[in-house]
């Protein structure tokens, strides 16, 4: 395990099942904008980024459209709930990207990189060299790899960790409890 520290950062990819929010089981969607739980700590390190001047941006692979599950309508409700979560304590997401496709079948989601570089596009101030990426699953610290991101591995639950999970923690350029815990030591650590 490398450790480092990646200085400040100006553009900040997030995962959202099991960074932003609470991960169902593997399996199971989220559906309804109600099954929406922050994880502990996620306002404040939002906010930090904000007060930092960083660029909050999620990245999420949403398959439950392609399979049927979840409607896009559906999903810009439940992105929308997250946003007024947030902002009503403060904390703003700058963009959220989502690939609603089935595996295989696109360039979007993750590890696949469309949705990195849609926000270059949309974001110029935004490149690799100055973009971090925080995720739970292989895929994202995949994406980033491929992207040429440093990538921070969450950890959460040991019980409910992810297959892939340990080739993750190899992979990555660091991990973290929480993103609390990875935005204070990795992207605003004063050593
Ligand atoms: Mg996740
Ligand atoms: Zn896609």
């Amino acid at each position: 395990m490398k450790r480092m520290q990646f200085g400040k950062r100006t553009c900040v990819f997030l995962d959202r099942d099991g960074v932003i929010n609470k991960k169902l089981p593997e399996g199971q969607y989220i559906t309804r904008p109600e099954q929406i739980e922050l994880l502990p700590g996620v306002v404040e390190a939002i906010r930090t980024l904000n007060q930092a001047g960083c660029i909050a941006l999620v990245v999420t692979n949403q398959r439950a459209i392609g399979l049927g599950l979840l409607s896009e309508m559906g999903l810009a409700e439940i992105h929308e709930h997250l946003r007024l979560e947030l902002e009503a304590r403060g904390a703003r997401l700058d963009a959220i990207y989502y690939c609603p496709h089935d595996k295989n079948s696109c360039h979007c989601r993750k590890p696949e990189i469309g949705m990195i570089k849609r926000a270059f596009q949309d974001f110029p101030d935004a490149s690799a060299n100055n973009s971090i990426l925080i995720g739970d699953s292989i895929s994202d610290i995949e994406a980033g790899r491929r992207a040429g991101i440093p990538t921070i591995f969450i950890h959460g639950d040991p019980a409910n960790q992810k297959p892939g999970a340990e080739k993750a923690i190899g992979l990555a350029d660091a991990k973290a409890h929480s993103l609390l815990s990875a935005v204070n030591q990795f992207i605003f650590s004063n050593p």
